[in-house]
């Protein structure tokens, strides 16, 4: 089943009265939306409490729960004691996930620092195979992680390179974040060919289970370094384009969460991707 939600809230939802994202579920059922990230990002500033009434709500009105996991992750740092600490975050960010009723942790893998490429991914790959074991041994096998892929050319996370990480382990899924390509890409992501070759080429890799990808979605300004800022769908510069990818989603029947990242507009936007995605 295909899922549409946004990350966080616009506000339309505080103007109309609300308050906490606990009512968000029953405020995305009522514009017939049914996904819903919560970041982390900054950190784990909910309560318990707070996180079971969110999980009581997505069950009541049927919507996707991810959550999006601290940005301070690295599992390129040398330093133990720092990956210790990012296996805490992903901890944590399940303890979270699991209250809140969802089944989804997206994170930002790594950043190059000051080793080769070839090191960073090395030592990443390695971690990532030591968080999964200890992940194990705290009885969270039912996680699924979304590495996600990334904007910037410093950090981990080219669509080749999450594929790979993905093939370490089937409970990895990608986070396929097509803002975020366009930024590498300088905007090479425009027509229906362009998303088809990126498909085609993970499914080859990961076969039936890329079919339920974690996709994130905005339009992205980008610069040399590639990602600058996240735009809205008023941008037709920048893009990148929904439409061809909403019908290739269409022709080959995949059910994809799809998350939009819009700067302040992501449930406007949420739902014209939703309408995008009836018409095609
Ligand atoms: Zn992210």
């Amino acid at each position: 089943m295909l899922r549409i939600g946004p990350s966080g809230n616009s506000a339309v939802f505080y103007d109309s009265g609300h308050t906490h994202s606990y009512e968000a579920p029953e405020f995305l059922k009522s514009i017939d939306l049914n996904a819903y990230e919560y970041s982390f990002g900054r950190g784990f500033g909910m309560k318990d409490e707070t996180a079971l009434k969110m999980g009581e709500e997505v069950a009541k009105y049927d919507i996707a729960l991810s959550v999006h996991a601290p940005y301070y992750i690295n599992f390129a740092n040398p330093d133990p004691e720092m990956i210790k600490k990012s296996f805490g975050y992903i901890e944590e960010s399940i303890k979270k996930v699991r209250l809140m009723g969802g089944n989804r942790v997206v994170f930002h893998s790594a950043t190059q620092g000051k080793m080769t490429r070839e090191e960073a991914l090395k030592t990443t790959h390695d971690n990532i195979k030591k968080l999964l074991a200890y992940l194990d041994e705290q009885g969270f096998e039912d996680y699924i992680l979304c590495p996600e892929t990334m904007g910037k050319y410093s950090q981990i996370g080219n669509l080749n390179e999450i594929v790979d990480l993905c093939l370490i382990d089937s409970r990895l899924m990608p986070c396929f974040d097509f803002g975020h390509l366009n930024c590498l890409l300088q905007g090479g992501l425009r027509s229906y060919e362009d998303y088809r070759i990126l498909m085609d080429y993970t499914l080859e890799k990961l076969g039936e289970r890329a079919k339920n990808l974690h996709i994130h979605f905005s339009k992205i300004m980008y610069g040399k370094g590639g990602e600058i800022k996240h735009l809205d769908f008023s941008d037709d510069f920048y893009g990148p384009p929904f439409e061809p990818l909403a019908k290739l989603i269409n022709d080959y029947k995949m059910s994809p969460t799809i998350i939009c990242e819009s700067k302040d507009l992501m449930m406007e936007d949420a739902i014209k991707m939703k309408n995008i995605c009836k018409n095609v």
